[in-house]
């Protein structure tokens, strides 16, 4: 084959392999902005900022020693397990919108994962220093293996592999612990009354859409795997 038409064949692969996962990922962000300009523009009933509501919520599951803190940057709340503090960004911190208590309310959700050592939640955490280093290392002795002939190669390219597919180990265990702390947030938010029933439709849909970008990360990261294992199969064909 000429060497343009086998990278074109190659390119076409690979987008056979990522293109679903790839468009599930544009829905979900797209589904995600449109929720969130929502219902960031609509008030809860109580009036309570994210980082009231996630005082709140901590409060009533005795977290008191957790700290919240404000962070830069749009939609980058998390929780510090290894600090044990909340950090939210600036919109979701100050403002008594719908949205901004259900992130907060979900992010604090992870802080009641910690303190009862949720088990999906410890495997991540372990896997985040392996994680870190395969999710660009893999690819990159999976490439390596795969252009050398002979069988040596072919082992290099299963340990690259192995090493990648961390990734995906990891963004599926994530799915649970995403789940779990929405299903919490959800929880505490219709039974506290911090937030108006009438209004739960609108956390529902921020947060169901969040959870929905994790999903299609995870499907990316299996779909990639998928890919190598092909790459890998049609290798040993030649
Ligand atoms: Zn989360």
């Amino acid at each position: 084959m000429l060497p343009a038409i086998q990278w074109y064949n190659s390119y076409f692969t690979y987008l056979l392999f990522a293109l679903p996962a790839l468009i599930l990922g544009l829905i979900a962000q797209a589904r995600v902005q449109s929720a969130f300009n929502k219902y960031s523009r609509v008030r809860n009933y109580t009036g309570l900022t994210g980082a009231q509501v996630a005082r709140r919520v901590l409060d009533i599951s005795g977290l008191r020693d957790v700290q919240i803190e404000q962070t830069s940057g749009m939609l980058s709340d998390h929780y510090d397990p290894r600090e044990k503090v909340l950090r939210l960004s600036q919109e979701i911190y100050s403002t008594p919108s719908i949205a901004a208590a259900g992130v907060a309310a979900h992010e604090a959700g992870h802080a009641i994962q910690d303190s009862e050592r949720y088990f999906p939640l410890q495997i991540r955490s372990m896997l985040v220093p392996t994680v870190q280093i395969g999710s660009w290392l893999g690819p990159i002795i999976f490439m390596v293996g795969l252009v050398m002939s002979s069988t040596f190669g072919e082992k290099i390219a299963i340990f690259g592999l192995i090493l990648f597919a961390l990734t995906a180990v990891f963004s599926i265990i994530t799915l649970p612990v995403e789940f779990d702390a929405t299903r919490r947030a959800k929880m505490v938010l219709e039974s506290s009354g911090f937030i108006g029933l009438d209004q739960m439709s609108g956390i529902n849909s921020v947060l169901d859409a969040a959870a929905m970008t994790y999903v299609a990360a995870a499907a990316q990261a299996v779909s990639t795997v998928l890919y190598y294992v092909f790459l890998l199969m049609r290798r040993n064909d030649r």
